[in-house]
């Protein structure tokens, strides 16, 4: 009888991806993103044990960071609670920021036609998220505050989902969920590791649209992601 390891072996998702305790995954990554010392700033109930309504109720009223003076809206992410796949973005932009719903604007018209190349669809296993669930004013790179007050929602709305695969739409989700400044270029085509989670760096869709000849290389990402999924699937994973 083969064991889990022997499996994930077999299907080369080892050593890139190892599965590791829960505990010690959560110690590591908090300690190096810096969460352990990130202030408080408002009365938040533990995020960590919350279910989805009180999690998007607290989101919803989040005044964690600055972005909460100048948002709309905060988009707290949408899809299938259930999804085996879990795509993360950056963060709002103007038209999510004004709808409530991720990857709306033209980043978002392209990010569903990455998904229905591999025959996915918004909403049908599928769920999408930012790591910060804010808009940034103009648009503007998130700062590590804000990224470290945010990402106990999303690490919070992987444990919910439980997907079987996360897609890291671009630098900072790579970045964020990683804990790593590597490039995207130097981060695709390899299994890394979210919490147990197995994560696939690709390019975000909003820097496909300005860089046409790169989409070649997003379109092998979602390859290696389709067959990473199947051969999971295939297995029992
Ligand atoms: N870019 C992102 O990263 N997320 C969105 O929701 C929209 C654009």
């Amino acid at each position: 009888m083969m064991t889990r390891e022997d499996m994930l072996g077999e299907l080369e998702l080892l050593p890139e991806w190892k599965l590791r305790t829960q505990s010690a995954l959560a110690e590591k990554h908090e300690k190096t993103i810096g969460l352990e010392a990130a202030p408080v700033l408002f009365p938040r109930a533990s995020v960590e044990s919350m279910g989805w309504q009180a999690l998007q109720a607290c989101v919803k009223d989040c005044q964690a960071c600055g972005l909460a003076k100048t948002r709309t809206q905060p988009v707290f992410g949408v899809g299938d609670e259930k999804a085996d796949w879990l795509f993360v973005g950056e963060a709002p932009g103007a038209e999510e920021d004004k709808r409530g719903e991720p990857f709306v604007g033209q980043a978002g018209k392209l990010l569903d036609n990455m998904l229905a190349a591999i025959e996915l669809k918004r909403g049908d296993n599928v769920y999408i998220a930012n790591v910060l669930k804010c808009r940034p004013p103009e648009n503007r790179d998130p700062h590590g505050e804000e990224v470290a007050q945010c990402t106990p929602y999303l690490k919070r709305q992987v444990e919910l989902i439980k997907p079987k695969l996360i897609i890291a739409l671009g630098k900072f989700a790579a970045h964020s969920l990683l804990n790593s400044d590597a490039t995207v270029t130097s981060l695709r085509g390899k299994l890394h590791d979210y919490y147990g989670v197995p994560v696939i760096v690709t390019y975000h869709p909003a820097y496909l649209l300005r860089n046409l000849a790169d989409k070649a290389k997003a379109w092998d990402d979602l390859c290696l992601a389709k067959s990473t999924m199947s051969k999971m699937s295939e297995s029992g994973l």
